[in-house]
């Protein structure tokens, strides 16, 4: 045995297969429109390369950093790679233009970094809009001329015009913001033929009056649902990672005996537990399951054997407890899965509070990863 080998049995596997059905999922909803893969976040946190080669059939990429679109290009992707914040200094600029690299520009500062920059060839940009998410983009009072300084620009290749919306998950939904980016357009598309890029995950799903030239497709990808109550399976989408893992320990309590940090949970029957070896070193959610007596907490899934059963207690750096009452056949070694295809990470995910996007997002490096078919 290879002394740097780490027998320690936590797992996440991603499966390819699954996210090319996703990406399916996503050209059937939005079939007239091109597909970016929004793989930012390490492919939200699956791995970037991981994802990349397996949605080869994706139109386009989209990143944050620069550094993740060489990886990219370096890896021979040849497709639209844009990245969703822009550049964040001058500096990058010759890069992003050797390199066929598009950006996004949402300010002015922006614009003025392209119309001095000295390149050995144009950029294609996503001019952006402020629909309401008040966080990157122009107001629709400036959106006019920023769009005639990047139109004037010889460091500007092609425009496409892009949004995103606040509320494209929400009840309350995109009509507003749809309507003010129609309109702040209008004038543009009537003398432009640019391409527009409007939809997340939640309006590919939900909205799609909203489709446009271009989806950006980020978690339906990786298999879980945009949308809060509605689960991924009702969209058709499979799940991609699965984190396993295994019990190494069991305990029998005693009605009065409690478990772990803080001694959260106390049995009120003899109650056989499992130790499984996750904690939030590896990304877990510390405060999964902290309180599951306190009203309106629910419990959080964790399946053992197949079977669904619950956290207990306070979750560990490196490890968590679980509920092996009603399986009485899990000992030490038996598989757990903390989410994948028995446990929806959407369902952890609302217990604790959050979004699967978090929860993917923080599966920590220690953990290794295993691509499968
Ligand atoms: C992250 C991101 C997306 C993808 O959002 P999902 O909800 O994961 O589909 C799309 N557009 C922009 C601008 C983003 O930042």
């Amino acid at each position: 045995m290879n002394i740097k080998t780490n027998m320690r049995p936590i797992l996440a596997t991603i499966s390819r297969s699954a996210l090319q059905h996703n990406l399916t999922v996503v050209k059937k909803n939005a079939p007239n429109s091109k597909v970016m893969a929004v793989i930012k976040a390490n492919g939200y946190g699956h791995g970037l390369l991981n994802v990349a080669h397996a949605l080869k059939q994706a139109d386009g990429f989209a990143v944050l950093g620069l550094n993740e679109a060489v990886a990219l290009r370096e890896a021979g992707f040849e497709q639209t790679i844009l990245l969703l914040e822009g550049v964040f200094s001058a500096q990058e600029l010759p890069i992003v233009s050797a390199l066929s690299i598009s950006i996004v520009v949402h300010n002015f500062l922006q614009v003025e970094m392209l119309e001095n920059a000295q390149l050995t060839a144009p950029i294609s940009i996503h001019l952006k809009l402020n629909t309401g998410m008040n966080r990157l983009g122009f107001t629709p009072e400036d959106f006019f001329l920023a769009q005639k300084r990047v139109a004037a620009s010889e460091n500007v290749a092609g425009i496409t015009l892009m949004t995103h919306f606040a509320t494209a998950d929400e009840a309350s939904g995109i009509a507003t913001a749809l309507q003010l980016f129609q309109q702040t357009t209008a004038p543009i598309l009537r003398e432009e033929n640019y391409p527009v890029s409007l939809a997340n995950s939640a309006t590919i799903l939900c909205h799609p009056e909203a489709h446009a030239d271009w989806v950006r497709a980020g978690i339906m990808i990786y298999g879980s649902s945009p949308v809060a109550g509605v689960s991924a399976s009702h969209y058709g989408l499979k799940p991609v990672m699965q984190l396993s893992s295994e019990i190494i320990s069991v305990q029998n309590l005693k009605a009065g005996d409690s478990v772990g940090y803080g001694m959260l949970f106390t049995a009120s029957k003899p109650t056989r537990i499992g130790i499984v070896a996750c904690g939030y070193a590896d990304g877990y959610p510390r405060h999964a399951g902290q309180y599951p007596a306190a009203a309106g907490v629910k419990a959080v899934p964790i399946s053992v054997c197949g079977k669904v059963s619950r956290t207990l207690g306070r979750v560990s750096m490196d490890m968590l407890f679980c509920d092996l009452t009603d399986i009485p056949e899990a000992d030490i070694g038996s598989p757990v899965q903390l989410w994948g295809d028995i446990v929806a990470a959407d369902d952890v995910a609302e217990a604790c509070g959050t979004i699967s996007y978090e929860l993917f997002c923080a599966v920590n490096a220690r953990v290794p990863f295993k691509v499968v078919d």
